[in-house]
């Protein structure tokens, strides 16, 4: 959409595995005598050497999903992206080539925040790689016998077989939202907290209670073009600004939303270029996170069922 930044957000914040964790390579054992059949994804990080890591798209991945149920849950019309009639399938069968507009404003809640076929995501996860004081941690992987289970009927398919599992350390991870509205920062604020809480298990074998994370936050950045604040109109200091307070004039659909006041204000100096807020209090973050959400129960409460 747009190709102008307005608002950004970037969260950074830590992973912990809460027992065994799997996120699987594609290289499967094989005819390699040395590889388990499920090893863990691994890559060669410049400064990290050989580990294994989270991959952001297995991150983004299992948020998109955590977020398309909460969509189901609270009666939006959410899509499902393997399916032929996904917002992204739907949109490529058009005869004619659309606009920027006239595609998001066709997409269902979840596309419109993480992307599809024909849309870029507004949402970012960067590659977590194991924080320095826990890499040999991390990379000490344990073994596990696990057991396939075949996913319609529920028998046992194949196995015993053995995982590589991580079960100890920290991963650094990063998540950025471009040009974003507030109720989208709320609906991650929540599937956020349910990931924090435990109730987001990441990875392979989720039903066999694998996956199981804890999050910590450490620093989230707010950031607006300056030349606004500037303005005069907006008092970036006190409260959050979602996408459409920035004057992008073509018509995208956006939900109309009021500038959210923030519960830690501060002062922010005017200036050109980027003005950028900096929270470093993870009771900050969480209070500010907890204020979207508000946004979020606004929108549904506007769009569900409609
Ligand atoms: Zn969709």
């Amino acid at each position: 959409m747009h190709k102008r930044l307005v608002n950004e957000l970037r969260l950074d914040f830590l992973i912990a595995p809460q027992g065994p964790l799997l996120i699987k390579s594609g290289k499967e054992a094989g005819a390699d005598p040395t590889l388990l059949d499920m090893n863990f994804v691994r890559t060669n990080h410049i400064e990290l050497g050989r580990t294994v890591y989270l991959p952001g798209s297995s991150l983004k991945g299992t948020v998109r999903s955590y977020c398309e149920k909460i969509g189901r849950t609270v009666g939006l019309e959410v899509c499902n992206p393997l399916s032929d009639e996904s917002c992204g399938r739907r949109l490529e069968r058009k005869a004619r080539r659309a606009s920027g507009a006239e595609i998001y404003r066709d997409l269902c809640p979840i596309c419109r925040l993480f992307g599809h076929t024909v849309m870029a995501s507004h949402v970012w996860f960067a590659d977590a790689y194991p924080t320095p004081g826990t890499i040999k941690a991390v990379n000490d992987t344990e073994e596990r016998d696990g057991v396939a289970i075949d996913r319609i009927s529920g028998a046992v398919a194949v196995g015993p077989f053995q995982l590589e599992v991580v079960t100890r350390g920290v991963f650094q991870a990063r998540l950025t939202v471009r040009n974003f509205q507030l109720w989208q920062v709320g609906l991650l604020a929540v599937a956020l907290r349910d990931m924090a809480d435990g109730r987001v298990p990441i990875g392979f074998a989720k039903s066999r209670g694998l996956g199981q994370v804890t999050l910590t936050y450490q620093r989230l950045q707010i950031s607006y073009p300056g030349q606004f604040g500037q303005a005069g109109d907006l008092n970036f200091g006190a409260n959050l600004y979602g996408v459409t307070a920035f004057g992008i004039e073509e018509d995208y659909g956006f939900f109309p939303e009021a500038p959210l006041p923030m519960p830690a204000p501060r002062q922010v100096k005017p200036e050109w270029g980027r003005i950028t807020l900096t929270f470093e209090d993870a009771a900050d973050i969480e209070a500010l996170f907890k204020a979207t959400v508000r946004s979020w129960a606004d929108y549904v409460a506007q769009s569900a069922g409609g």
